[in-house]
């Protein structure tokens, strides 16, 4: 549903909102911050600042639903608020939009509280928005599952059921980690094609995998699948996602259940909740399927969704090496991508993931699988990029890359772009390889 809190016109008396590239009051996304020094608590992005649910509410500014949706979302964890569903996002989306409007009634009035208000984010620490129950990471970019097969199975690249199934693996909760940190490169059984047997040492082929994220809302009791018609009730908002992957350790420890550890070791988001409301202007029609590719199964397929599941967001990796952070360069811009390229709609993920009774929760984190395009400049990983690091990456000031070494950066950003509207942007999702602990 489009409404008054995506009009293009709309400004915010936080002047910093207005052209900000990310957080303009049209985005208004949902996160979990503390002040210098203070406590956990709700809060919005607006601009440069952060704005605190919590001391609105103590200053009497929600009523009604909204109300009891700030209230869901004042506290050390937005769970609350996953598991009240869309309707009360929407109210405290309306809400928040109005207190933050330079036009609204009672905006003068406001502006006299702003400093009990509004933090600097620069002061803030954001965390992560809610506790993760369980971490499904899916597969669902086409292009990414093409590549990575054509490397170990050049004449079969995909398996039989990619087009069937949403293929997913059960990841882990206990390492999602909120943007800013350092991922720290594991140990881990490699055994390289040459080698007899495996040893256990430092990864040696240390990647990211471009990844849009998906918070869960409400949920379902187990037993009780979501229909895919409405699947898109339990979508509470997206992220950016890093789903930091141990090659080498992946490619030894995989058969026949799937990567573990090779996974495990850290998955990054980007710490902003960007909700489905905000992000209805930049729904697309799923793009139709190859000539030849099956269609979805009956449980899979749902005309709303095939005509609104997708999402029109562009993707930037980028590095930042320790050489290029020495000589103050800009980070390099790896390649761009869309969430277009999803095979899967993430109301197809939902419904699949529940159809055999399994229970989502509220909190619940999918990640998509790695976002590629098809062509150059358009991989979502360095496994992609370097064919399997056969041909090294160059960046600007000579150095080559075909996995990550100690101390680089990787930074994605995620931007929402329609006409007439104002673009919204994710925030970054960024983190630095440290070295490996010492083998004792
Ligand atoms: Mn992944």
């Amino acid at each position: 549903m489009i409404d008054e809190t995506h009009a293009s016109g709309r400004t915010s008396w936080v002047t910093s909102a207005n052209g900000h590239a990310t957080f303009p009051i049209q985005n208004l996304p949902l996160g979990v911050f503390s002040p210098d020094g203070g406590t956990r608590r709700g809060g919005t992005a607006i601009g440069d600042r952060i704005f605190d649910i919590g001391a609105a509410l103590e200053a009497g500014l929600f009523s009604g639903a909204a109300r009891d949706a700030a209230e869901a979302a004042s506290g050390r964890t937005l769970n609350p608020l996953l598991e009240a569903g869309p309707a009360a996002r929407q109210a405290l989306r309306r809400r928040i939009g109005e207190i933050l409007d330079a036009k609204s009634a009672g905006s003068t009035k406001i502006q006299t509280i702003a400093n009990r208000l509004l933090h600097a984010a620069e002061h803030c620490t954001v965390h992560l928005p809610a506790r993760v129950g369980d971490f499904t990471d899916f597969f669902a970019g086409i292009h990414h599952a093409h590549t990575a097969g054509t490397i170990s199975r050049p004449e079969n690249p995909l398996m039989p059921n990619y087009k069937y199934v949403p293929v997913a693996y059960h990841s882990r909760a206990s390492s999602v980690r909120p943007s800013g940190g350092s991922v720290r490169r594991p140990n881990g059984q490699r055994k390289p094609p040459e080698q007899a047997a495996p040893d256990f040492g430092p990864c040696r082929n240390l990647d990211y995998e471009l990844e849009l994220g998906v918070w869960i809302g409400p949920g379902n009791e187990i037993g009780n699948p979501i229909p895919i018609a409405e699947a898109s009730r339990h979508i509470a908002g997206f992220c950016l996602l890093n789903d930091w992957s141990a090659r080498d350790i992946q490619a030894w420890e995989s058969q026949p259940l799937g990567p573990f550890l090779s996974k495990s070791l850290s998955t990054f988001v980007s710490p902003w909740i960007v909700t489905t409301e905000a992000l209805a202007p930049f729904r697309l029609a799923q793009p139709p399927r190859p000539a030849g590719d099956p269609a979805p199964l009956p449980h899979l397929n749902d005309p709303a969704d095939q005509a609104h599941g997708c999402f029109d967001i562009d993707f930037e990796v980028l590095l930042l090496t320790p050489k290029m952070r020495a000589t103050s360069a800009t980070p390099h811009v790896l390649s761009r991508s869309n969430a277009q390229m999803l095979y899967w709609t993430v109301a197809q993920m939902v419904a699949h993931h529940t159809s055999n009774g399994c229970n989502l929760q509220p909190g619940d984190m999918f990640g998509s699988g790695t976002v590629s395009g098809t062509t150059p400049g358009s991989e979502g990983c360095l496994l992609e990029m370097t064919r399997g690091g056969r041909n090294p990456v160059s960046l600007p000031n000579g150095e080559t890359r075909t996995y990550l070494v100690d101390g680089d950066e990787v930074i994605f950003r995620g931007t929402a772009r329609r006409n007439g509207y104002v673009s919204i942007g994710f925030g970054e999702c960024r983190g630095t390889v440290t070295e490996a602990l010492p083998l004792v």
